[in-house]
């Protein structure tokens, strides 16, 4: 069984909480780290119980409370090598505490497959977390959705997929022009309509998806919802039922993907 909830989603800060088995993981922690200890506590986990923090890129909306939580409750903390390098804490950590990985990776129960993204980091990475057959993917912070996301998506039995702006919201929004070029760059992020072509490319039925690093000032939850079913639509794929956004400020709901 693999559980998973988003415990603070957007740019003002990520974190996303894994479980496979007896194994507990957090993926980025973009907010302080004692606003991580009471997301933790709203879906009743510990944070003595967690074995691991993944680091998917060096943005702060992504590392903000990593040092303080890793050191508090001496946890590693594992991101790829250049990312590792970029890290403005590294000297913070005990020796050994920052662990670069490798492109296959396992801790404890859960093993890790990454998933290259394209974004202006030095090397970010998506993640899919597998543990007896069932498969969380988690894909964040990326300006194209490549063919290596679509299969690896494709098998997932949960994912939390960004959904970072409309590009009408985006077009006529506040955002310098310098800025909204970076966004919709293909170092950027993805608009509701490129996350739709994604849902659309995989096979999203019997997935738990979850919209997640919405915008504030480009989107919205409804518009999301609504510019991806109306693209999904004129795509002529399913509409995706029971499309769920990840709150901004609070832990989301704690979705439990169960082995058959
Ligand atoms: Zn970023
Ligand atoms: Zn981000």
């Amino acid at each position: 069984m693999i559980e998973f909830a988003t415990l603070c989603s957007g740019s003002s800060g990520n974190a996303t909480y894994v479980r496979g088995g007896n194994t507990r993981i957090i993926v980025d922690i973009g907010c302080t780290a004692s606003k991580l200890v009471s997301h933790l506590e709203e879906i009743g986990v510990c944070p003595q119980e967690i074995d691991g923090v993944f680091i998917t890129h060096e943005h702060s909306d992504h590392i903000r409370g990593v040092s303080v939580f890793a050191r508090k409750y001496g946890v590693p903390v594992f991101a790829s090598p250049k990312t590792c390098e970029a890290l403005p804490f590294q000297n913070e950590l005990s020796r050994g505490q920052l662990v670069p990985f490798s492109y296959e990776f396992a801790l404890g129960d859960i093993a890790v497959e990454f998933l290259k993204l394209y974004h202006d980091a030095r090397q970010p990475v998506g993640m899919s977390f597998y543990h007896h057959g069932k498969q969380f993917s988690l894909v964040t912070d990326t300006g194209l959705f490549s063919k290596t996301m679509e299969q690896s998506l494709s098998h997932a039995d949960g994912i939390l997929l960004e959904a970072n702006y409309s590009e009408e919201m985006l077009k006529n929004g506040p955002y310098p022009f310098y800025l909204k070029q970076r966004i919709a760059g293909d170092r950027g992020h993805l608009s509701n309509v490129d996350t739709a072509r994604a849902l659309g490319a995989i096979d999203n039925k019997n997935k738990k998806i979850v919209l997640g690093h919405l915008s504030e000032v480009n989107n919205t939850p409804d518009v999301a919802r609504q510019e991806i079913t109306a693209e999904l639509l004129r795509l002529g794929c399913p509409a995706v039922t029971d499309l769920a956004v990840a709150p901004r400020y609070e832990a989301g709901p704690l979705f439990t993907l169960e082995e058959a």
